[in-house]
């Protein structure tokens, strides 16, 4: 194989070199306005090769940005939304400008395919476009009084600085859902963005300080900083925050739900997942293997809503689970550049070694490995983690299948009536995205039910990843429970008042109590 777009792809003989590498990065770094690579004090790693492109400069620390973000909520809260949204406006005509730019720097850092990347900005873009419109529908009702001459409404104020932790497979779209609600709210955004990815994140900053240039804006309505989970734990501690909202693991969840909700403040968590899709008899079996496969093998299976669990009905499991194999195996793995590629790298070998582990212990409770598991392309890049997709054969929902090991492992069950599927899905801890492949009404309709998917997300017959803004987006139990992106999520990002207005001459009191 050769050259494609300037690099080497699986099957080829060599990866792309540390300084081709490097170069590509400080390229788009160039184009988005930051700083290139420096000997800073933060490594930028690439999972391609899982080599270190370079230093990152040390940002703001965080009590500074907590400092610089109550002054700018002050001011901002008091600019009318819609201005604020023409700043998000800008920035969404920012981020089409550079979308290929950011786009390379996200498949640079977190080994993202260029189609999945690209993706990735084009959701900051659409969420950019409904803030935009939402900074003029910030609507709070009026209520019928049960006085004369009263009038009973809400209002919906700016909350205060709010601080966005993000996780390293959606380095930059997380924080967009975030940013772009948060500033048409009128709150100031500090971001934590993984460590995994500082690149990214500082590349976005740059769109965005460009974006607010030449407006008359306060400054640091978005700060950067940089560091580990001690920094993010430092800043989710203090109270002049007003809002949490964390993406990431569930443990990182517990943590920080219990520091905010200690100090009285409010959180947003955007946790793990262990998404199921239930197979009925009567699903369609075209859209079974596309929807499956991506869902489950897409992002290299580091996607919160990956697809963990396939629960099949036990009449379609052989005929599923062959073509299943069969489209699993043929999956192309290897280098994120290259145009053919649909499976890149692990973040890094630890999520490799954590990714044999579970299969290890899968097949000590009775699993079969049906394909995959297997690295690839070690002598290449043996720095990096490259693995085929694996389907294993499970003989029930054991202790491993209720974890959420972040690979690309898909466990197959079966079942054999309907009410036994929905059990098994909502039996693990966690409650994020759902689907069910089906083209019997009824039970979609009962999926959907309250007596169906326990989940945030739940699907027909299509997998349960990748979902647009306009949906609130989230999900329950180990998940965390809360919402970002579209619907009335902006909600999360206001506080609410109640005002009541006595316009009569007189001063009656509520369910009618007299005094005096
Ligand atoms: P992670 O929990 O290791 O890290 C996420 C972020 O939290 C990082 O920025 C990290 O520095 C920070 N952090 C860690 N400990 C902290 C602490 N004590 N206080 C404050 N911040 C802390 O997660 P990851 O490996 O980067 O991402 C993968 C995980 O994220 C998976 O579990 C995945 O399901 C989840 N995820 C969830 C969603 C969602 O919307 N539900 C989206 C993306 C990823």
């Amino acid at each position: 194989m050769g050259r494609e777009g300037g690099w080497w792809h699986d099957g080829g003989v060599s990866f792309p070199t540390a300084t081709e590498l490097r170069n590509s990065a400080d390229a788009a770094l160039a184009a988005c306005g930051a700083a290139p690579l420096a000997d800073g004090p933060h490594p930028a790693r690439t999972p391609i090769t899982g080599a270190v492109l370079g230093g990152v400069a040390a940002t703001v620390d965080g009590s500074t940005a907590v400092t610089r973000a109550t002054a700018a909520f002050a001011a901002w809260r008091t600019v009318p939304a819609p201005v604020r949204g023409e700043l998000v406006r800008r920035l969404g005509a920012q981020l089409r400008t550079h979308k290929a730019d950011l786009a390379r720097l996200v498949t640079l850092e977190v080994g993202k395919i260029e189609s999945e990347a690209l993706g990735e900005v084009q959701e900051m873009i659409d969420i950019c476009d409904f803030a935009v419109g939402l900074s003029r529908q910030l609507q709070g009702f009026t209520i019928a009084s049960e006085r004369p001459g009263h009038r009973l409404m809400e209002q919906w104020h700016p909350l205060g600085p709010t601080l966005v932790i993000t996780a390293f497979n959606f380095p930059v779209a997380v924080w967009s859902w975030n940013a772009a609600l948060a500033l048409v709210c009128g709150n100031p955004v500090i971001w934590k963005p993984s460590e995994l990815a500082p690149l990214s994140a500082l590349a976005t900053h740059a769109l965005f300080e460009q974006a607010a240039a030449g407006m008359d804006l306060p400054a640091d309505l978005n700060q950067v900083v940089l560091g580990d989970g001690a920094v993010g734990a430092q800043l989710v501690a203090d109270e002049r925050v007003s809002l949490v909202s964390a993406t990431g693991s569930t443990p990182m969840g517990r943590k920080v739900g219990a520091a905010v909700a200690a100090r009285f403040g409010r959180s947003i968590l955007e946790l793990g997942g262990n998404n199921a899709a239930i197979i009925a008899p009567s699903a369609d079996p075209e859209l079974v293997v596309r929807g499956v496969t991506f869902a489950a093998a897409g992002t290299a299976g580091q996607r919160c809503t990956t697809l963990r669990r396939l629960i099949v009905h036990r009449s379609r499991a052989d005929e599923v689970l062959a073509r299943l194999s069969t489209a699993f195996a043929s999956l192309p793995v290897g280098s994120p550049l290259a145009k053919e590629t649909l499976v890149g790298p692990l973040i890094t070998r630890k999520s490799y070694d954590t990714m044999q582990a579970a299969l290890s212990t899968a097949v000590s409770q009775g699993g079969s490995v049906l394909v995959g598991g297997d690295r690839h392309l070690a002598d290449i890049a043996p720095d990096a983690a490259y693995v085929r997709p694996a389907i294993v054969a499970m003989p029930g929902q054991t202790a491993i299948v209720h974890d959420e090991t972040f690979a690309p492992i898909l466990y197959a069950l079966t079942y054999d009536d309907f009410d036994e599927a929905v059990a098994l899905h909502n039996e693990v801890p966690q409650g994020l995205a759902s689907s069910i492949f089906t083209t019997d009404l009824r039970e979609a309709e009962r999926f959907m039910s309250p007596a169906g998917s326990d989940c945030g997300i739940a699907n027909v017959n299509i997998g349960p990843s990748g979902a647009e803004i306009g949906g609130a987006f989230g999900g329950e139990k180990t998940t965390g429970g809360g919402r970002e992106s579209g619907s009335d999520a902006w909600k999360g990002y206001m506080r609410r008042t109640t005002n009541t207005v006595n316009y009569s001459n007189a001063l009656p009191l509520a369910q009618g109590v007299e005094y005096g």
